[in-house]
């Protein structure tokens, strides 16, 4: 069956496997994490900003395509009995694949603890707006990340050093 030199499954490379095996536990949780989240974002939370000129897209549109790209694997997987099953054949590993890829990056782009937020009091160092997301660690080790729609991204000692020249900033102006 498998001809891979390193012992994948299927046609699928070990890798490939793994992240379609955990992706296939995860994707029912996820969606739905995503049809929620869009939801809680299209219902005028106070965390939504309110400058209409420079947002770049809605976080709704994403969630829910995420969601939907996602369900549509799942259900295709569905008339396959197990994971080696859908990795052995032709149209089943495409869809692990896709599910694969699917759910990690939407795992990545939407943690579903501790949602990413806004910061409100540093400005962008890239666009100069305040249009940062902070992305807390999903575990234990993973790494603090602060980014923007416009491509700049910090990583946790610039975010360290950054909370401690606000922090010098709020007390001189007080
Ligand atoms: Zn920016």
């Amino acid at each position: 069956m498998s001809d891979h030199p390193d012992g994948g499954v299927g046609y699928l490379e070990m890798w490939e496997y793994n992240r379609f095996v955990w992706a296939w536990e995860q994707a029912g949780k996820i969606a739905s994490f995503l049809y929620s989240a869009g939801k809680i974002n299209s219902s005028g939370e106070t965390d939504i900003r309110v400058d209409s000129s420079s947002t770049p897209g809605t976080p709704l549109d994403a969630t829910w395509l995420a969601a939907d790209e996602i369900s549509g694997h799942l259900h295709a997987l569905n008339s396959f009995r197990d994971a080696e099953h859908a990795a052995s054949d032709k149209i089943g590993q495409y869809h692990a694949i896709e599910l694969g890829r699917c759910v990690s990056t939407a795992d990545r782009r939407w943690p579903m603890q501790d949602k990413p937020h806004h910061v409100r009091f540093l400005r962008c160092g890239g666009c100069l707006e305040l249009t940062l997301t902070y992305r807390p660690p999903r575990w234990d080790g993973d790494d603090v990340k602060v980014d923007c729609g416009c491509g700049y991204s910090m990583d946790d000692t610039q975010w360290q050093r950054a909370i401690k020249l606000a922090e010098i900033e709020l007390k001189d102006a007080a």
